[in-house]
């Protein structure tokens, strides 16, 4: 996607705008296929709160991936975009019983992830193989906003609870047809990942009827030059052998499984602004654009970074900018970076805007969602309207009081 046909999508759907390269996913989908090519039963389901458009859903669905879901509506939009219910697995944390029944109405593959709910699920349906999510509490890496594998982690039971699970399987009868973790969102250490994937091959010994063992994701792909990032090859030959032998010594028939988000989409999208105004100040020459935390909230939430590049003049005298939003709060993309020289009017991009830009978007200051464009063999489809004053409207009761 070179810049002029990017600057061509905001004149023909305007800007802000999402765009989305398609073959680019593709080739995620992949690396990661081929890294672990030598494992007889693999299965890639893909985590789509990343990215939920059902245009990018059906991408997925055609590359025989499966789903990874975390709420009952994200089951239904699964539903909704063609997946088996058997390729649909349910993955949420601290729902409710009833969630996790709508869940098991539609079909979908159920994995648990606290000792309360598991006891009342095995006592109700004791016929229904389920998944546990187990937490290892191994720190593969990351900040502790996006780790969820240490001690004090809301995820998972934890693994020292293992003889607690072991007893309500026995006492209810219940099939446990997986074990599951997702420690993580950055692996950037792959020996801390094979400790965890260790306890969890251990633990999967003492369940009888598992069919699968699902090692989450955590892949870490890099946000600008120099990045770390997750060593696929090195993982899956790594984890392979692993896996290999361990199914080899067990005579276990099992499927290993990932549910990987931002590795498949975080590079392929990008979010298109355009510049509305360039302030200069004793200090800082701050480029405002119309875009803000309610598209892109990560480099606030998270302190991520998002390369920033301006693609309207990409030869342009590099100067230092401090690249803002148009929100009334401090929504701040990044701070003093280089970036050639910047125009009002010019067309900023965002990169690593596919994974938790759209998907976390909001309405805040009654701001409209921006249209979503997907990109393949350079051809454009619309997969989002931008939405108008009748979204805002929407489901509001228009009450005068008396
Ligand atoms: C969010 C999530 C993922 C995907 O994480 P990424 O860092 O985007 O790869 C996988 N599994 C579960 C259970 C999740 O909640």
């Amino acid at each position: 996607m070179d810049n002029q046909f990017l600057i061509s999508l905001t004149k023909k759907y305007e800007s802000p705008l999402y765009v989305y390269d398609v073959e680019k996913i593709i080739s995620q989908y992949q690396k990661m296929t081929n890294a672990f090519s030598s494992v007889k039963k693999l299965k890639i389901n893909y985590a789509m709160k990343a990215l939920s458009n059902i245009s990018i859903l059906k991408v997925f669905n055609s590359l025989n991936a499966g789903l990874d879901t975390v709420s009952v509506q994200e089951v239904q939009l699964g539903l909704k975009a063609g997946f088996d219910p058997k390729d649909i697995f349910f993955t949420p944390n601290g729902v409710s019983l009833e969630e996790i029944e709508q869940a098991l109405g539609l079909g979908v593959q159920i994995n648990i992830d606290n000792l309360s709910i598991l006891e009342q699920f095995g006592q109700k349906y004791p016929k229904v193989p389920v998944c546990i999510r187990m937490n290892p509490h191994i720190m593969a890496g990351g900040n502790s906003k996006i780790s969820v594998g240490h001690i004090d982690s809301k995820f998972g039971v934890s693994i020292h609870q293992l003889p607690l699970i072991l007893r309500v399987v026995k006492n209810t009868g219940m099939l446990i047809n997986g074990i599951h973790m997702h420690t993580g969102s950055d692996i950037y250490d792959i020996d801390a990942f094979l400790r965890a994937t260790d306890i969890l091959f251990e633990a999967a010994l003492d369940l009888k009827d598992l069919e699968f063992i699902d090692f989450g994701s955590g892949f870490k792909v890099p946000y600008k030059d120099g990045d770390h990032q997750t060593d696929i090859e090195e993982l899956g030959a790594k984890l392979s052998k692993k896996f290999n032998k361990y199914v080899k010594s067990t005579g276990k028939d099992l499927t290993l499984i990932f549910e990987p988000g931002k590795f498949l989409v975080s590079e392929a999208g990008k979010l298109l602004t355009s510049v509305n105004v360039v302030k200069q100040t004793t200090s800082t020459v701050f480029a405002s654009v119309d875009s803000g935390l309610n598209h892109l909230i990560r480099p606030m939430f998270y302190d991520a970074y998002h390369h920033i590049e301006n693609i309207s003049n990409p030869e342009g005298k590099k100067r230092f900018y401090t690249v803002v939003g148009y929100i009334c709060e401090t929504d701040t993309f990044g701070s003093n970076r280089r970036i050639s020289e910047i125009k009002e009017g010019d067309i900023l991009s965002f990169s690593n805007a596919g994974a938790y830009a759209f998907s976390m978007a909001s309405n805040y200051n009654s701001r409209y969602r921006p249209a979503e464009v997907m990109v393949y063999k350079g051809k454009d489809y619309l997969i989002r309207e931008r939405e108008t004053i009748e979204d805002l409207i929407y489901k509001q009761i228009d009450v005068d009081l008396q």
